[in-house]
């Protein structure tokens, strides 16, 4: 971190500013230039408000020059992170798809619908038993049923089953799920992510809020990690723009950018993305092709009766051909 000082600022306060630094145990280096003066703050500086510097009398300004996310950060861990659920890996070179319904309606439903995805060659099954929706008169999920249903689909086929968790009060019946998904709507829900941290090292599957910076994306990824559970799969679906032509504007040139700065698996959700089934399978190869880490994509065996985001939802055989594109996608690539 370098803080700026105003020209003609008062020694005094200066020295002050000094004294509240070293305080912080952050040793700091002052360059006396002819027109400014700076201070360089060497130390854990993850710690400081920048902000909190910033607003003093003295201060010009203060420019971070290391992110505040540590256990995310590339710098401190050069090598791709690769999260393993079963058989399942993702990052690190391997490819990942999820693949299922938005949420589990029944158990034929469910079992059905992992038979085909399998056959396509998914890696996970995903569902959701717990359904964060945004009216409370829609359908809200089956709870602990639908995790049941989804048990007996996971030990029909053998895929490991990726599901959301909403409230922390509801974590034991989440035992036998092998990735616990951690919603848009939560991801800045700081207590949900320390207690899921500190419980568990099962992955952890967490997806971009609909208004959240890649900054603070790592920074909830940081919470996690910081609380004890290093396997976090990161997950852009979408953001909110003035576009309305889809349901969410996918920003895919992040894959890239956090490739850049983090070492954790990175994957892409098109289905929440775009709000389309026919748009899937494009985005799902542009994600593939830019580099993405895996997908997780929305499968019903019936979208046009599904309970929840049917519009989104490929027909199992539109999936099977997108894992055929994907699969020439990456072969061509590689
Ligand atoms: C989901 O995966 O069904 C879901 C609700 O996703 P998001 O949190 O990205 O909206
Ligand atoms: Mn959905």
């Amino acid at each position: 971190m370098i803080i700026v000082i105003k020209h003609g600022a008062d020694k005094a306060q200066v020295e002050n500013l000094k004294g509240l630094l070293k305080s912080k145990n952050i040793e700091p280096h002052v360059s006396q230039g002819s027109l400014q003066t700076v201070i360089g703050c060497v130390g854990d500086v993850a710690q400081i408000d920048p902000g909190l510097i910033e607003a003093l009398d003295v201060v010009e300004s203060v420019q971070r020059i290391q992110e505040p996310y540590k256990a995310a950060n590339r710098k401190f861990h050069p090598d791709d992170t690769v999260v393993c659920a079963g058989e399942a890996k993702i990052g690190g070179g391997h490819f990942g798809v999820i693949a299922g319904p938005c949420s589990v309606e029944s158990e034929a439903q469910i079992v059905e619908v992992a038979r085909a995805v399998k056959a396509a060659g998914a890696d996970m099954l995903r569902g959701g038993a717990f359904k964060p929706r945004t009216s409370p008169y829609s359908f809200q999920g089956l709870g602990k049923l639908g995790l049941d249903f989804l048990l007996t689909a996971k030990k029909e086929t053998g895929l490991p089953i990726v599901t959301e968790l909403m409230d922390f009060k509801d974590i034991e019946l989440f035992n036998d799920v092998d990735v616990i998904q951690i919603g848009a709507r939560n991801m800045q829900n700081f207590n949900l992510l320390k207690e899921v941290g500190a419980y568990t090292d099962k992955p952890i599957l967490l997806k971009r809020g609909m208004s959240a910076t890649l900054q603070e994306l790592l920074m909830s990824a940081e919470y996690v990690m910081a609380s004890g559970n290093p396997n976090v799969i990161l997950c852009e679906r979408g953001i909110r723009t003035f576009e309305t032509a889809m349901r969410n504007t996918l920003d895919l040139g992040v894959v890239p950018v956090l490739r850049r700065s983090t070492h954790l698996p990175i994957i892409v959700d098109p289905s929440h993305a775009t709000g389309y089934s026919y748009l899937v399978d494009p985005v799902s190869v542009a994600a593939a092709a830019i580099g993405a880490d895996g997908l997780i994509i929305e499968v019903h065996n019936d979208p046009q009766r599904a309970k929840c985001d049917g519009a989104q939802s490929q027909t199992p055989a539109m999936f099977a051909a997108t894992m055929a594109r994907i699969r020439k996608t990456r072969a061509a690539l590689s």
